[in-house]
């Protein structure tokens, strides 16, 4: 039998189409009365019905957050942040908005409340990642963790479906790599299966219907499950592959994660094969049949996501480097990372390899 320990999330949320309409009385329950807006491109839209929601309380703005939070940015948006005496932080685009409001917030104090746009989970975790001199580092504290979190339906409408593919796949990845975490427990455990399923069920929707609201809704909440579930358990193999491959080479970051999931979920299905079994229920018929690493390869490919790293940019030459990294700090996986094996799963990515059978042993398949 196993033991855990469990402390439930803290944040607030408040989730539904249009609630980017109870903003103003949000932002008053933190007890502040002057708003920094955060945002970043592409994101206008929403960035507009915040502005005509919090009135009087926006007090200044800052657009220029980017991919991997560098620190000249944060430093940018904090002379802003001293220059109006603001009291409160709002952060409306992807988990690069929100690295902004957290990287602010751990050097303020200030309050976070933050309108997620895309499906990467970061509104849910004390975690920041950030990059100074080409060097990405994270750090956890209680004071990054975002106070409220407004998930409001419409502002993923516009979400392109490419991008959508692979920021859900990246909650998956939140969620699968949960379910064999040492800390897993029944909670992240029913989080993280919820999500799976209903990322399974809506994606192949998405291509054809990405305005659908019934769709973004169930992508929408599987992303804060699984949000949940990477602010609360240890993540593997797979998301130390996705950090290297960030930081070393500036990837994109949901579309690495869409690539290298199914083969680390390979090199890991022979030491949990009970936790692929319950991935396979709950991707369903048909997807499931295949195993799960196929089944989510299979997901991932019929909803026109990418499949190999080779068609993200990524040199051959670079392949030996990043798993080296990858190898050189334990952390908590099912199975040992070598890195042969880290080098291997690369490789696999590179070509993007349909895993065939769910069980992969460096050198035995
Ligand atoms: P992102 O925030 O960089 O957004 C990707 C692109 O999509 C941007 O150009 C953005 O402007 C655009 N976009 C976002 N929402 C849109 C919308 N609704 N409509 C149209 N365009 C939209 O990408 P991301 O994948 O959300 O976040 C990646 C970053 O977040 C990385 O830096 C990653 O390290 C970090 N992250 C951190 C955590 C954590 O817990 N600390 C978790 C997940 C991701």
């Amino acid at each position: 039998m196993r033991t855990f320990t469990y402390t439930p999330s803290s944040v607030r949320v408040v989730f539904g189409p249009g609630t980017v309409a109870r903003i103003a009385d949000e932002v008053q329950r933190l007890g502040a009365a002057r708003v920094l807006l955060l945002s970043g491109p592409a994101v206008g839209r929403a960035a507009q019905a915040i502005r005509g929601a919090l009135g009087p309380l926006l007090t200044a703005e800052f657009g220029g957050a980017a991919m991997h939070t560098p620190v000249e940015v944060t430093e940018e948006a904090r002379r802003v942040l001293d220059d109006h005496a603001v009291d409160c932080l709002v952060a409306a685009g992807g988990g690069s908005t929100t690295g902004l409001a957290k990287a602010l917030a751990v050097r303020t104090g200030l309050p976070q409340l933050v309108l997620p746009t895309t499906y990467a989970g970061s509104e849910m975790t004390a975690l920041l990642g950030e990059t100074a001199n080409g060097v990405k580092t994270t750090r956890t504290l209680p004071s990054i963790l975002p106070d409220t979190v407004i998930y409001d339906v419409d502002f993923t409408l516009s979400l392109p479906v490419g991008l959508s593919v692979c920021s859900a796949v990246n909650a998956v990845a939140h969620a699968i790599e949960a379910l064999y975490s040492p800390q897993a427990n029944p909670v992240t455990d029913g989080m993280a299966l919820e999500a799976i399923g209903r990322i399974a069920r809506a994606l192949p929707r998405i291509a054809a219907e990405p305005g659908d609201m019934g769709v973004r809704t169930e992508l929408l909440q599987a992303a804060w499950l699984a949000g949940i579930c990477l602010g609360t358990v240890s993540m593997g193999l797979h998301h130390k592959l996705c950090h290297a491959l960030g930081g070393a080479l500036g990837l994109p970051h949901a579309q690495t994660h869409a690539v290298i999931l199914p083969q680390a979920m390979a090199y890991n299905a022979v030491a949990v094969p009970e936790t692929m079994e319950r991935i396979v229920a709950a991707l369903g018929t048909p997807l499931g049949r295949a195993g799960a690493p196929a089944g989510i390869f299979d997901l991932i490919g019929q909803a026109g996501g990418p499949t190999s790293l080779r068609e993200l940019g990524m040199s051959e030459d670079d392949i030996a480097p990043v798993a080296r990294q990858a190898a050189t700090t334990p952390y908590p996986n099912p199975r040992e990372v070598t890195a042969e094996g880290a080098e291997e799963v690369l490789r696999r990515a590179w070509q993007g390899m349909r895993p065939m059978s769910g069980r992969f042993v460096p050198g035995l398949t």
